[in-house]
């Protein structure tokens, strides 16, 4: 239990009580935090999580990766996206960035500064944290792959800092610690002897732009592609592109992704993603495992 009245004396960032997360995810849907914290630096964030030890903390980036369940999250949700957005260039190459900022941007600053190795970066609409958390990927780059380096913080409030080496990274997927959270990471790149990173993003985008529904609520790709096969191949095989459940239906444009109309509720996007799990397994008798991450308890 938090109390709010004491906090509100010691830190500056906004917290609030039972707040919505529709507008903190992509997919615009969900119920509400017990507590909603946006930290204002490193510092007061360290006080909140000493001031918060009993409280389940769950960190939120840009949401693009989540399914916040209709019964909500218990518990504090921190969101880093609008605060933590500062970074600093160093020396030999060596850019660090706050957990807060967006993909997009982190493309944008090392580009514009002719570095190459994370212009793929441009068209994933998420934060660095989430990014790390998930290492996201596409056009055969993913985030770990230039990190040299990464600050954590861990649910009582102390830094931890850790090299690439520390983790096991897969596809999808990073092994952390669930009571520790990115706060920033450095990376080391190359100059662009080509001087065409911006180029690259433009055509990233406009690639994106052709074959994703970008644009309308989801999260990107439901499932994780198993080995050998591709997702969307695999449910567009089966007739299900248009399959709509309640609000949620599978985009026509790319099978692999579920969009929300007005209205629609965690539960129909879960049931969704259920079926089509069913479906898969019956017809071609693979288990699509998913990228997205659950958020909340079921009702
Ligand atoms: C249109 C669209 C296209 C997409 N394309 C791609 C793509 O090409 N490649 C790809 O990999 N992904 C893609 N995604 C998915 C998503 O954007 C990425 O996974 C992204 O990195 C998630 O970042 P986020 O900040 O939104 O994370 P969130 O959704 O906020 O969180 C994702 C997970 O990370 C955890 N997390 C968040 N912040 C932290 C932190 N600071 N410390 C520890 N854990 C944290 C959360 O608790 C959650 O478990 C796409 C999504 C959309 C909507």
């Amino acid at each position: 239990m938090i109390n709010l009245k004491n906090i509100r004396k010691k830190i500056e960032g906004n917290i609030e009580e039972n707040k919505s997360s529709k507008n903190y995810n992509t997919w615009k849907v969900g119920g509400n935090a017990e507590y909603f914290y946006e930290p204002k630096n490193v510092k007061e964030l360290k006080i909140f999580l000493k001031l918060a030890k009993d409280t389940e903390i769950t960190f939120l980036g840009n949401g693009s990766n989540v399914l916040i369940r209709d019964k909500g999250i218990k518990g504090c949700v921190i969101c880093l996206k609008n605060t933590f957005n500062n970074y600093e260039v160093n020396k030999n190459n060596e850019f660090s960035f706050e957990a807060g900022l967006s993909c997009m941007k982190i493309a944008q600053i090392t580009s514009k500064r002719n570095y190459t190795g994370l212009e793929f970066l441009c068209g994933i609409p998420g934060s660095l944290g989430g990014a790390l958390a998930m290492n996201a990927g596409c056009y055969g780059g993913n985030i770990w792959e230039k990190v040299i380096k990464v600050n954590l913080i861990n649910k009582d409030g102390k830094i931890i800092e850790k090299d690439k080496k520390d983790f096991s990274i897969g596809y999808r997927n990073v092994n952390l610690n669930e009571n520790n959270f990115f706060i920033s990471a450095s990376f080391l790149l190359q100059e662009n002897p080509l001087n065409n990173s911006l180029d690259t993003i433009k055509n990233y985008l406009k690639d994106r732009r052709s074959k994703q529904p970008t644009g309308l609520p989801s999260c990107g790709s439901v499932f994780k592609n198993p080995d050998n096969a591709h997702a969307a191949n695999l449910i567009d095989s089966l007739g299900l592109k248009g399959y709509k459940i309640g609000g949620a239906y599978i985009s026509k444009k790319h099978a692999n992704f579920i969009i929300s109309d007005n209205g629609t509720k965690s539960s129909d996007i879960e049931s969704l993603i259920i079926f089509v799990q069913k479906k898969v397994y019956e017809e071609k008798k693979i288990f699509l495992e998913t990228e997205v991450k659950f958020i909340g308890s079921k009702l």
